[in-house]
């Protein structure tokens, strides 16, 4: 039985709700602390519940990825990420040479903090810039400013440069209300002006119950249309590949060797440990989520601990592989796209079945092959960037009623 070696932990806390977020966080207000200060009880007791979460756990082997995501994770204190890593080492240990990411946002942490977290182990971060501009960060509704952003920026350059850190990524956001091409533009210069090595660049997308979704609804908000939106995801690309990064995934761009690893875990289809209010885990192709709220989160660990159902993992069925559709959906995402070879030893197909089978997919595919926005090499298809990329979701239902004519069955 392979265990996971990725483990993600979840910290729920932020100093205040995003207009755009729809994640299960917990706004602590403006001056918000780890240790002290507004907001630190909080933390504290949720931290407690975080390592009765790992501590029921099988211990499995040791990690080769750990991600601790948000949330605001760069609220807590160096010594409380310290004391996170010590547990989850002493439970499962580490990997030599483990890649141990924090989220970290401009204006949550400060040079000194940063350096403990390094000194903690962190070795890789990823910053929630979102944008340069002040007016787009205000409109966002997040909680620092350009000048913030810009002297977070500094601290990390500077110790990556001293080979404290293996890597870094910096988020930004595109596709926002009132956007347009140039304003894009600037924005991405900007940011490969700083050298990060990695660069995450999410769409906006407009969730239920949100600010935005309410700002949307009275008509206050006007969203780039679908022709921009694409002329804005090609010129990403562009100037991103003149400067040297590849699109590894939808959102991601890095410099060689600096593609996320963790990241890679969750689009291979392997199994990883989650823990934390909201986390996610996905073992043995069984996905787990754990309840999004701090008292359904506390009933549920109690339960656990009666019942030690975890530790056992009694209930999973540990020879499932993960569910087709997601291969096929993760395949896609990554630039490695899909090989149907690999997927039909999987299925347990006959040579007949592989190439009847990927000639109907590629019927369903007819258009988009003709149009160029997926290529196929030997039995491996993925799709052309920013073409192909662009137009992913439409790629990816008509491959899920492939497989739904192949199976019999609905996604409706
Ligand atoms: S900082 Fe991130 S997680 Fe927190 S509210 Fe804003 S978008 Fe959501």
């Amino acid at each position: 039985m392979n265990y996971p070696q990725s483990a993600y932990l979840h910290i729920p806390f932020c100093y205040r709700r995003c207009f755009y977020c729809d994640f299960p966080v917990v706004p602590l207000g403006d001056s918000a602390r780890g240790e002290h200060g507004p907001g630190s009880n909080s933390i504290k007791s949720y931290l407690d519940l975080l390592y009765r979460d790992i501590s029921l756990t099988s211990k499995g082997i040791p990690l080769a990825t750990i991600y601790i995501g948000g949330g605001t994770p760069s609220l807590l204190s160096a010594s409380q990420v310290a004391s996170l890593l010590d547990h989850l080492r002493s439970h499962f240990g580490f990997q030599y040479g483990a890649e141990i990411t924090l989220e970290i946002d401009p204006a949550s942490f400060d040079k000194r903090s940063l350096e403990g977290f390094l000194d903690a182990g962190i070795n890789r971060l990823s910053l929630g810039a979102q944008s340069f501009d002040d007016n787009v960060l205000r409109e966002l509704g997040r909680s620092h400013s350009s000048n913030d952003l810009l002297e977070a920026c500094d601290w990390i350059q500077e110790n990556f440069k001293r080979g404290r850190l293996a890597s870094w990524s910096l988020d930004l956001i595109r596709n926002l209300p009132g956007q347009n091409l140039i304003a894009w533009k600037r924005q991405l210069l900007k940011a490969i002006s700083i050298a990060p090595p990695h660069l995450s660049i999410y769409d906006l997308t407009i969730e239920k119950g949100t600010v935005f979704a309410w700002r949307v609804n009275r008509g206050e908000l006007s969203l780039p249309n679908d022709d921009l939106s694409f002329d804005i995801s090609k010129i990403t690309s562009q100037i991103l590949n003149r400067a040297g990064f590849s699109r590894y995934e939808i959102s991601n761009y890095a410099l060689p060797g600096h593609a996320s690893r963790h990241n890679r875990v969750y689009w291979s289809g392997a199994s990883w440990w989650g823990f934390g209010q909201g986390a996610t885990a996905c073992l043995w192709g069984n996905r787990f989520s754990r309840p999004r709220t701090r008292k359904l989160y506390k009933e549920w660990l109690e339960t656990e601990e009666t019942t030690s159902k975890l530790g056992s993992l009694k209930s999973i069925k540990k020879s499932q592989s993960i569910p087709i559709e997601d291969l096929l959906i993760v395949g896609l995402r990554r630039r490695e796209g899909v090989n149907m070879q690999e997927l039909s030893k999987g299925l347990g197909w006959t040579n007949n079945q592989l190439e009847t089978n990927t000639k109907e997919l590629k019927m369903a595919w007819a258009y988009p092959l003709k149009k160029g926005w997926i290529k196929q090499k030997g039995w491996r298809f993925y799709l052309t960037d920013p073409e192909g990329m662009e137009i992913s979701n439409q790629i990816l239902v008509q491959m899920l009623e492939w497989w739904e004519s192949l199976n019999g069955c609905s996604y409706d």
